[in-house]
């Protein structure tokens, strides 16, 4: 059985452990220590040193009672985001928030609750289960660099779970690929009141581009938006640089492509339509580009064993579980890049990456019961 108080206290404990991303050693030694004492073998992997971080991802196996049982994955990433140092988390009937100054950390040390619980509760009521390997990344926050750099070859599971989203009762099995983009727009300097003839507005340029682009929601499976737009100097200069960072995304390969294609293609076209001719020589607008994949979609089939094992489970405990897809993308996009077949099921977070947020202990409730089920229920 799921013990909620232990669980709760546990999350309140973990919440008050600061661990920005790449500053996650303080609570990955207590994780460590913790794990440890119920049996598990813990170490670390290399991906700190990879990224600049304070330690890497922790990997944990506690080990299975059921040989013919095979492995199975639970991961929670140990990062929060800011303003994530210092939090009071403040128990109210049954939510737990902040104090009002930062985010609670429910993402994600409630899906590490639960996970830690789910052990706990097992080796306590000794039922059936195969092994269990524990994954708790660094720096999902930060390009889900954890995850990226896990040395997989650390891991046995072909399938398994994510606990990093908010509604329980939610399993996410599909979310999108994403290409971030970023522009270096290039115009010609110039005294914007005596000669702006001779100069070319890269403030202009951006701004023919983004005027034709599609942005926001392209389609039921795509979206776009250019994040961060910085540049000029002065009133009084012809701005020369412009720097625009952007990303897309979609559930279809065929489609990312076309609008990361189309944002491309806005940006080159209006370079082009603007030049002068000083002295004889023709100068026109430019553009750097700097285009890359951040991460490959998440598209478990509904008749996974991974997703099979979690409607058993919420079908055992009379729950509802629901598949879905999100427009986000989390750790789990890696690890089925990576060949292992996991899912996102919701922990209770909401309102997250904002200093309102809280979590549903009943919810957290219910989704250690179901993950402590599906353990069981995976052969
Ligand atoms: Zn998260």
């Amino acid at each position: 059985m799921i013990n909620l108080e232990r669980m709760t206290d546990h999350f309140l404990n973990l919440v008050q452990i600061d661990s920005l991303s790449k500053k996650e050693k303080a609570v990955a030694l207590v994780l460590q220590k913790e794990l440890e004492a119920l049996g598990a073998k813990v170490e670390f992997d290399e991906a700190g040193k990879a990224i600049g971080g304070e330690i890497g991802n922790l990997i944990a196996r506690f080990p299975g009672n059921d040989p013919s049982r095979r492995p199975l994955l639970l991961s929670a990433h140990m990062d929060t985001v800011v303003p994530g140092e210092g939090i009071k988390p403040i128990v109210e009937g049954r939510k737990i928030r902040s104090d009002g100054r930062t985010i609670l950390g429910g993402d994600d040390k409630s899906g590490i609750s639960i996970i830690v619980e789910v052990l706990r509760a097992l080796q306590e009521k000794k039922r059936p289960h195969g092994e269990i390997e524990v994954v708790f990344t660094i720096c999902e926050e930060f390009g889900l660099l954890g995850a990226k750099h896990l040395d997989m070859s650390r891991l046995k599971a072909r399938d398994g779970l994510v606990l990093d989203c908010d509604n329980v009762g939610i399993l996410f099995t599909k979310s999108p690929s994403s290409d971030r983009l970023e522009f270096k727009v290039h115009g010609l300097e110039a005294h914007a009141g005596v000669c702006p003839e001779r100069g070319i507005s890269a403030v202009q340029i951006a701004a023919e581009a983004i005027g034709r682009m599609k942005l926001g929601r392209i389609d039921s499976e795509t979206t776009a938006n250019i994040g961060v737009i910085q540049g000029g100097s002065a009133t009084n200069i012809v701005p020369n640089c412009v720097y625009i960072k952007a990303e897309s995304r979609s559930h279809s390969e065929e489609q990312l492509t076309a609008q990361t294609g189309h944002m491309r293609e806005c940006f080159r076209e209006a370079a082009e339509k603007f030049s002068v001719e000083l002295e004889g020589k023709r100068i026109t607008g430019r553009v750097e580009e700097n285009v890359w994949r951040d991460y490959d979609r998440m598209n478990v089939p509904e008749d996974a064993p991974i997703v099979l094992a979690v409607k058993r489970a919420a079908q055992a405990l009379s729950y509802q579980v629901q598949t879905k897809a999100t427009g986000g993308g989390c750790d789990a996009n890696v690890f089925n890049k990576k060949g292992i077949t996991v899912a996102n099921l919701g922990t209770g977070m909401h309102d997250i990456h904002t200093v309102k947020e809280w979590l549903a202990i009943d919810e957290m409730n219910q989704a250690a019961e179901i993950v402590l089920e599906t353990v069981q229920q995976y052969k």
